[in-house]
């Protein structure tokens, strides 16, 4: 049900730009704490969404946090671990037993999970307006404050404005609204690229979320070269399989390699009978950036918060970011709903307190992976890393609870303790 318009000289208390995991999370949670919510979202539900569509427990626990059904019964399809393949060596990983998060991760298309997440918020009294485009920020000439949003709406693109005294920008990658305040993306952070397609496959029902972390590119055959990445194989459960792989920018390969060309050669070097081939696909490969390590920063400026992958927020150790853009969405709208009971400089305050939380949560834990990208952007130390992690199992399932953020902060055990200590020591980035 609608609720009634902001007050004054706005259309509402909150404008969120993008009806994404990021906008629909936030402008839920903007709603159910009693604020009226214009949620603007370009595209029109059901829409495709170029993913892998896979959740890990860290995602369903914002989905849990959230209020969301995550059970079987409620047709979710649960995967319990990762499948790392490699080196020769296959090995089967649980998620960790952990007081913080689920034993249990799910795969769901992004053309379903994202309507879901947006009727969520619907329900929860946020007026969702699709078809509506936003192009640019309003701002206050004199300060520079954002008021507001410029866009344009239906079928005839008219052009419209809304107004609001905090807007949260959660519009993706290409972070339109950042980008016409000059929040341009910081080049000393990793970015991914991902490609995509799904494959009729017996391969549909598995347990495991698979990963193939040898993905050679053999452009030149004299000297193939191995990537800073993985394939990944998520069977979908209903007849198919997500297929796809996400290479990191750290390696000299990147921005020259076709990567296209190079899922077709990956998956032509997979065994027949899996049928990823051409005669199997559902449709076209399609690709798509993403944005790690707070790759776009200040994350509050005047009145704008940036979230999910507008403020690059994907994990760079593992290329998962919905889980991250639901985080990041409930903490700007828990500051938002704390600004908006303040005055004046007071609500300023709460709002500066979105990016120090960010970085108190993964701040530590971002600049690692950081770190991390750069070390197996060298193929020498991918080629080692695989060669002698992957056959420990030991060794692998504290990658696991590194790679996929998966550990309990203070009540765990020595792993966790470990990861704990180094997010803690590393300072953010
Ligand atoms: C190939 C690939 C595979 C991936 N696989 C996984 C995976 O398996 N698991 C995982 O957790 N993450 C994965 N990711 C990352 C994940 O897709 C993103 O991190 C996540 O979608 C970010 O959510 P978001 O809400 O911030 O942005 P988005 O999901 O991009 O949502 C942005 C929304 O804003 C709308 N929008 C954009 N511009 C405007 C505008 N100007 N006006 C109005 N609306 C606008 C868009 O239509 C969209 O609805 C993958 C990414 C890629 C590219």
């Amino acid at each position: 049900m609608a609720r009634q318009a902001g007050s004054g000289n706005s259309d509402a208390d909150v404008i969120v730009v993008g009806a994404g995991p990021a906008g629909s999370t936030a402008a839920a949670y903007l709603a159910r704490a009693g604020l009226d919510v214009l949620l603007l979202e370009k595209t029109t539900f059901p829409r495709e969404k170029v993913c892998g569509d896979g959740l890990t427990p860290r995602g369903i626990k914002q989905l849990i946090d959230l209020g969301i059904d995550t059970s079987a019964e409620a047709g979710w399809l649960h995967n319990r671990g990762l499948r790392v393949v490699g080196g020769g060596v296959t090995i089967e990983l649980d998620w960790p037993d952990l007081a913080s998060f689920p034993p249990y991760g799910a795969v769901r298309q992004r053309q379903d999970f994202d309507e879901m997440l947006a009727r969520h918020a619907e329900k929860a009294g946020a007026r969702l307006l699709e078809r509506t485009t936003v192009t640019g920020a309003i701002t206050e000439p004199r300060t520079g404050r954002v008021t507001g949003v410029n866009g344009r709406q239906g079928p005839d693109k008219q052009p419209v404005s809304y107004r609001a005294p905090i807007t949260l920008a959660c519009d993706g990658v290409s972070a339109r609204l950042a980008l016409s305040l000059g929040l341009e993306k910081r080049e000393d952070r990793p970015m991914g690229v991902g490609v995509r397609r799904y494959y009729t496959t017996p391969r549909t029902n598995d347990e495991y979320l698979e990963s193939h972390v040898e993905i050679w590119d053999h452009a030149d055959p004299q000297d193939p070269k191995l990537l800073p990445g993985y394939g990944w194989i998520f069977g979908m459960g209903d007849g198919t399989s997500n297929v796809g792989l996400g290479i990191l920018s750290t390696s000299s390969a990147y921005g020259k390699t076709d990567y296209r060309a190079l899922l077709r050669s990956w998956l032509d070097g997979t065994p027949e009978q899996w049928g990823f081939r051409e005669a199997n696909a559902t449709g076209k490969i399609a690709g798509a950036a993403l944005p790690m390590s707070f790759n776009r920063t200040p994350h509050y400026r005047a009145g704008l918060l940036l979230v999910g992958d507008a403020g690059g927020m994907v994990n760079p150790f593992n290329g998962e970011g919905i889980a991250y853009a639901m985080e990041s969405a409930r903490l700007a709208a828990e500051c938002t709903v704390q600004a908006m009971a303040r005055p004046g400089s007071a609500r300023e305050r709460a709002l500066h307190r979105y990016p120090t939380a960010l970085r108190e949560e993964l701040g530590g834990y971002f600049r690692m992976g950081n770190v991390f990208s750069r070390l197996i952007g060298h193929p020498a130390v991918m080629r080692a890393g695989i060669r002698h992690a992957l056959p420990r199992e030991t060794l692998m399932r504290f990658m696991l609870k590194l790679l996929a953020n998966l550990y309990d902060k203070r009540e765990g055990d020595t792993m966790d303790r470990v990861i704990a200590a180094m997010t803690r020591f590393t300072p953010s980035v």
